[in-house]
């Protein structure tokens, strides 16, 4: 077996998370947002999981990600492509049959020759990121309806701060545009949204994190952790009271300490902001980092696990004990970051 870090997928946790989600609107769609290689755990076998458990629309950033999922899921799935199409892209929407989010001005002239594919509208209901504005449909109403949307759509800016006002602004903004499309399907929760309530359901929801085992839900919401990431010791060794530790002596062992090294670092998107204060666990014992995350190493304070401390052990990263959101916020991140920055010299195993 390798000795590069290995992230174990549970993708049966995936499914648990994903109809965990589903229950939060049971009259509403439940699709997946699989971007960014299903936040780093591997689009293909995530999705092809998710559709095999009878979810049935999936949302991508790019048209080249939809491949990948339509290959995976076989026809008959509704693939989103949240980032729209280009004039150079249009060939992948109709060989894999993609459904284009259209955002923009550019977006609908292109659908001028393109009425054989597909499309969404996203509307910008207040996020000021991405969207069409919610005046356009005043200004271009008809036409826009005459493009017979399959869906349309808003983002949530804020929906992890469930007292933000802009939640109840943009479910409002966002009403009014469903109401603009009678008979069209509309969506606006992604994961924190859909703990906001069932208002903010309408026809489809669209979690992306939460069937990673990110979010922090509302107490009576259980997810999965969707990944377990390990790394292996290469030594361990002990070191006086004074001894700096790592790059910069940014640690000094405050007393006489056990210590290992382990092969996991920044190239494997441990963070470097992790430095100092992410934590393995050992045996199920915590071991805190000490000094700096480098390239391909890390050192953890083992002295409270020293019957477990051998080289060849492997120390869990994330995981049970290492809850990616707990993770992700030692190293002043989101779970988002950690799981979508996992380096492809991460191997992923799916048991
Ligand atoms: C990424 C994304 C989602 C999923 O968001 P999560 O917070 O991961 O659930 C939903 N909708 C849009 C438009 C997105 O870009």
């Amino acid at each position: 077996m390798s000795s590069q870090p290995r992230a174990i997928v549970h993708l049966e946790n995936i499914v648990a998370n994903w109809r965990t989600m589903a229950a939060l609107n049971p009259k509403s769609t439940t699709a997946a947002v699989v971007k960014a290689n299903a936040y780093g755990l591997g689009a293909e076998r995530v999705t092809a999981t998710l559709a095999a458990a009878g979810c049935d629309t999936f949302f991508v950033a790019y048209p080249e990600e939809g491949a990948v999922v339509r290959k995976a899921v076989g026809t008959g799935h509704a693939i989103f492509i949240l980032n729209g199409p280009a004039p150079s892209t249009m060939h992948l929407f109709r060989t894999h049959g993609l459904t284009a989010v259209l955002s923009s001005e550019a977006h609908v002239a292109l659908w001028a020759d393109a009425r054989d594919v597909p499309c969404a509208l996203h509307f910008d209901t207040g996020m000021n990121r991405l969207g069409l504005p919610t005046s356009a449909l005043e200004t271009a109403g008809d036409a826009l309806r005459a493009m017979n949307p399959v869906l349309v759509l808003s983002h949530l800016s804020c929906a992890d701060e469930p007292e933000h006002p802009l939640n109840a602004a943009q479910l409002d903004a966002f009403s009014k545009v469903a109401e603009a499309f009678p008979g069209v399907p509309a969506s606006l929760a992604n994961s924190a949204g859909c703990y906001l309530g069932r208002d903010y359901g309408f026809q489809l929801t669209r979690p992306g994190i939460a069937l990673y085992g990110g979010t922090t839900p509302p107490a009576r919401i259980r997810l999965q952790q969707a990944v377990t990431l390990e790394a292996e010791i290469l030594s361990v060794f002990p070191v006086k009271a004074g001894s700096p530790i790592g790059y910069n002596a940014t640690f000094t062992a405050p007393h006489d300490m056990l210590l290992a090294t382990v092969g996991l670092g920044y190239a494997d998107g441990i963070l470097r902001s992790a430095s100092n204060c992410f934590i393995g666990w050992l045996d199920g014992t915590p071991c805190p980092v000490t000094g700096r995350v480098s390239m391909d190493l890390i050192t953890i304070d083992v002295s409270k696990a020293q019957a477990a401390a051998k080289a060849g052990r492997r120390v869990e990263f994330l995981g049970p004990h290492a809850k990616v959101e707990d993770q992700a916020a030692r190293a002043n991140t989101i779970s988002y970051e950690l799981l979508t920055g996992l380096g492809t010299r991460v191997e992923r195993f799916y048991p």
